[in-house]
C-alpha cells in the first residue's frame, strides 16, 4: 500500500494512513506500506539546497532529499504502533533496495527485502522509505525521480509477489487532470501501454517508471483514494476488447525547446548531441528535425528540471564538433491524447488541431506515437488546450455514449 505526499501531509492524516494500514491487517493480510514525504517536504528541501549552493552536488541532494522519505515512514510507524499493532520502519537501503548508482534518477536494478520479509513473519506492519534506495557500486543513497515512491511501491509489490495499491488525493486515474477538467471522468481500468504514454507525457498520478516496472513484472496497479473507500483505477493489461480512439488527454507545463541550428548535413552531428544529452541521463521528448540550404536545424524538449543537464551535454558536443547554435525556449507545455484506439480510427490529428485551432491555440511542434498525439503549446494556453481536446473527444460522456468519429 502506497500513499502519497498529500496522504501523509499532517499529524491528521498520518494517523488516517496508519487506520488504513491496521484495517488492512486485521482482514487478514499482510501489509507492507511505503510512503512519500510529507506535502510539499520534497520541493521544500530542493528550495532549500538551491539557496545554499547554485549547482547543488547530486550526491549530496540524495543524502537531503532521502530524509523527506524517511521521516514520514518513522511517524506512520508509530501512528501504527498507537493503534495496537507491531510496526517497523526501513529506509530504503534497509528493505534491500538496490539500485544503480546515477544520482537524483536512479534506477531500482534489484530487491533482497530480507528485513522486510522477516519482520511480516513476526507479525508486524512494515513501512519503507519511498523514493529511495542503495548503489553497491557507490555504497551511497540514491533517490528514484521525482513521483519515484510510486516506483518503490511496484518494485515491492514485484519483489514480495504482493497486490499494489496506490493512494492518493485522488480516486484514479480520470480523462484528464480532474484539477483542470472538473467533468473529468474516472476510468475503471487503463492497459499499461497507454498509462505509459500518459505517464510520459505528464499524468503525474503514476510515475513513468513505475508503469514501465508494473509491466515489466505483470504486476496489476490499484490507483485509489486515501479518503474514500470506492474502488479505483486498474492499470493492467489490454482486456482485448473495443479500444476509444481516445481514453484521456494529458499535459504538461514544464516543457523546454531546445533548437540546435547550421548543422553541417552528411555529418553525424544530430547523433552525436542526441548522444551527449543521454549521456547526462536525460530523456529528450519531441524531436524535429528539418534542413534546408545544405544544414540541419536539430529541436528537441526536455523537462524544465532537465535544463541543466541539457546545457552541460551541448558544451561536451560542442567541444568535440565545433561551436554550435542553440536557441533556448521556456515558457511552454504540451497536451495530448492517449488511446491505444488511435491506432485504427484516422482523422484523430485533425480533430485534434481542429479543437486546438478553434479556441485559440498554437500548434509549436507535434509528436506521435501509434498510440498518442502531443502538441508544443504556450504554457498560458495548456489549461484552454486540455478542456478543448476533452471536450471535442466527449470524454465526459461515457465511453458508449460517445459520437462516433467523423
Ligand atoms: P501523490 O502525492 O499521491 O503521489 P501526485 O500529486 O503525484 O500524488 O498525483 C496525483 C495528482 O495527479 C492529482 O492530484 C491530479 O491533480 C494529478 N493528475 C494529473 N493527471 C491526472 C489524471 N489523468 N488522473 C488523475 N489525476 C491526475
Ligand atoms: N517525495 C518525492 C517527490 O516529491 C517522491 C514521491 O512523492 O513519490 O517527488
Ligand atoms: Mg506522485
Amino acid at each position: 500500500m502506497k500513499f502519497g505526499g498529500t496522504s501523509v501531509a499532517d499529524p491528521d492524516r498520518i494517523r488516517h494512513v496508519a487506520r488504513r494500514l491496521v484495517d488492512a491487517r486485521e482482514r487478514g493480510v499482510r501489509v507492507v506500506g511505503t510512503v512519500s514525504a510529507m506535502g510539499r517536504t520534497t520541493d521544500t528541501l530542493l528550495e532549500l539546497a538551491g539557496r545554499v549552493s547554485p549547482h547543488p552536488d547530486p550526491r549530496e541532494l540524495d543524502m537531503l532529499l532521502s530524509t523527506g522519505e524517511r521521516i514520514a515512514c518513522a511517524l506512520v510507524a508509530m501512528a501504527v504502533h498507537d493503534l495496537g499493532h507491531e510496526a517497523v520502519s526501513y529506509t530504503g537501503s534497509q528493505a534491500g533496495i538496490l539500485t544503480d548508482a546515477v544520482y537524483t534518477k536512479a534506477k531500482i536494478r534489484e530487491i533482497t527485502p530480507v528485513r522486510v520479509l522477516d519482520a511480516l513473519e513476526r507479525g508486524k506492519i512494515v513501512l519503507v522509505a519511498g523514493f529511495q534506495g542503495f548503489s553497491r557500486d557507490t555504497m551511497d543513497v540514491t533517490t528514484l525521480g521525482r513521483g519515484g515512491t510510486d516506483a518503490t511501491a511496484v518494485a515491492l509489490a514485484a519483489a514480495l509477489g504482493a497486490s499494489c495499491e496506490i493512494y492518493s488525493d485522488v480516486p484514479g486515474v480520470f480523462t484528464a487532470d480532474p484539477r483542470i477538467v472538473p467533468d473529468a471522468r474516472k476510468l475503471s481500468a487503463v492497459s499499461y501501454e497507454e498509462m505509459l504514454e500518459m505517464a510520459a507525457s505528464g499524468a503525474k498520478v503514476l510515475m513513468l517508471r513505475a508503469v514501465e516496472l508494473a509491466r515489466g513484472h505483470g504486476v496489476r496497479i490499484h490507483a485509489r483514494s486515501t479518503f474514500a473507500d470506492e474502488l479505483g483505477t486498474w492499470v493492467q493489461e489490454a482486456d482485448g476488447g473495443d479500444e476509444p480512439a481516445v481514453r484521456a488527454v494529458t499535459h504538461s507545463t514544464d516543457d523546454v525547446l531546445f533548437t540546435v541550428r547550421g548543422l553541417v548535413e552528411g555529418t553525424s552531428s544530430s547523433a552525436s548531441i542526441l548522444r551527449a544529452v543521454a549521456s547526462e541521463h536525460v530523456s529528450v521528448d519531441v524531436i524535429v528535425l528539418s534542413s534546408g540550404q545544405g544544414t540541419l536545424e536539430l529541436a528537441f524538449s526536455v523537462a524544465s528540471d532537465d535544463v541543466p543537464a541539457t546545457r552541460r551535454a551541448l558544451g561536451q558536443a560542442e567541444a568535440r564538433l565545433g561551436p554550435v547554435d542553440v536557441h533556448e525556449a521556456a515558457g511552454l507545455g504540451k497536451v495530448s491524447v492517449v488511446g491505444a484506439g488511435l491506432r485504427s480510427h484516422p482523422g484523430i490529428a485533425a480533430r485534434t488541431f481542429r479543437a486546438l485551432e478553434e479556441h485559440g491555440v498554437a500548434v509549436r511542434m507535434i509528436s506521435t506515437s501509434p498510440i498518442k498525439i502531443s502538441c508544443l503549446v504556450d504554457r498560458g494556453d495548456v489549461e484552454r488546450g486540455v478542456r478543448a481536446l476533452h471536450e471535442a473527444f466527449a470524454l465526459a460522456e461515457d465511453e458508449a455514449e460517445r459520437p462516433a468519429a467523423d
